[in-house]
């Protein structure tokens, strides 16, 4: 099977593993007066995730969803009005920052541009007419096919909502895509948010974990959230010491992954069932047939009898995603395979 249904099922491999066991560890949950806990590897992770991104400081989170939680907690009390898309992985996964039962924020929704982040106008309405607290960003966008905020567009929201005196968050789950996809050092990018959050677990390759960057003033406040949340880890380094050599070692292969997903949408060219909703700018392709009449859930169903495993991310879109462990012949065969399924659908 051609498994494309997330990078977060690539495995560390032997090399990864191995760094665990020359590692230095200890009770990462033990913090001294100058704020660091007691594991020497996780330190080592923050301080790499910090000087990548430009910030400050940075804390350690066992998933990205705490660390966006976190994040938002930091900057608003509950109930507050916080700009989002409405089809951010923060309001569509996550919830728990909108939910009744727990900290009933209030989505305020702003339209994504066809190029990718924020309709700027809208936003600006919205910024007038709401007492926004936060502007949350995700870059690249996961469900809407991996497409990059334009910088310049990341720069005019930056500046907009500093001119508003709010803070901007940005969810950097694949912040490296972007940055490969754009030819632009990951610093540049974060330099137009307060905290950026990031991901080693999904195609860094690393099993567990998410950096949240920022201030310092910021990151400690989301130290002790995290506490409350329950994500304080203890010998992290474990996990830590994967996401250093993910950055020491898996930064320079993320542009296989985007010339992987645009093979297989170049592949679709010409193709009249299956159609590709945007061609990817990083390793997300979203496709749909609904030139053939199937839902997302119909078309996913069919692609696994082709042995490829996507997800069905709206009504009628299937997202594929390319990653660590998926090579170019893997590649060639899912733009096969799908060109097999797009005959039968003619039939
Ligand atoms: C995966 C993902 C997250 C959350 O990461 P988890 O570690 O799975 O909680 C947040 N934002 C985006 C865009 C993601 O793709």
């Amino acid at each position: 099977m051609i498994d494309l249904i997330s990078d977060t099922v690539t495995l560390p491999d032997e090399e990864m593993l191995k760094t665990i066991l020359s590692s230095s560890l200890g009770d990462a949950g033990r913090i001294s007066a100058d704020r660091r806990g007691e594991d020497e590897t996780t330190n080592r992770l923050e301080d790499m995730a910090a000087s990548i991104t430009g910030k400050e400081t940075a804390a350690f989170f066992p998933s990205g969803t705490m660390a966006n939680t976190a994040a938002i907690l930091a900057f608003c009390p509950p109930e507050s009005e916080i700009l989002v898309d409405e089809n951010q992985h923060i309001l569509r996964s996550e919830k728990i920052c909108f939910e009744e039962a727990y900290f009933r924020m209030k989505p305020v929704c702003y339209r994504l541009a066809p190029e990718g982040g924020p309709d700027m106008e809208q936003l600006e309405n919205l910024l007038n007419s709401h007492k926004i607290r936060l502007l949350c960003l995700e870059d690249t966008h996961n469900f809407s096919g991996g497409i990059c905020i334009p910088l310049e567009k990341l720069q005019d929201a930056g500046e907009m909502a500093k001119k508003s005196g709010i803070p901007v968050h940005l969810d950097g789950a694949r912040l490296f895509h972007a940055a490969e996809a754009q030819g632009v050092a990951p610093r540049e990018i974060c330099e137009h948010a307060d905290t950026v959050m990031f991901c080693i677990s999904k195609g860094l390759g690393a099993p567990i974990g998410s950096l949240l960057c920022g201030s310092r003033e910021q990151i400690w406040k989301t130290v002790e959230i995290r506490k409350l949340l329950g994500g304080t880890m203890r010998q992290s380094g474990v996990a830590a010491a994967c996401g250093i050599y993910a950055l020491e070692h898996q930064l320079q292969r993320l542009s296989e992954d985007r010339e992987n997903a645009q093979l297989v949408a170049r592949a679709l060219d010409g193709a009249k069932k299956i159609s590709v909703s945007v061609y990817p700018q990083t390793n997300i392709l979203l496709i749909h047939a609904e030139k053939a009449g199937l839902t997302g859930a119909e078309l996913c169903k069919r692609l696994l009898s082709h042995g490829i495993r996507g997800m069905a991310v709206s009504e009628t879109e299937v997202r594929l995603v390319f990653h660590k462990g998926i090579e170019r012949k893997d590649a060639e065969r899912a733009a096969e395979e799908l060109w097999r399924m797009e005959i039968q659908l003619r039939e």
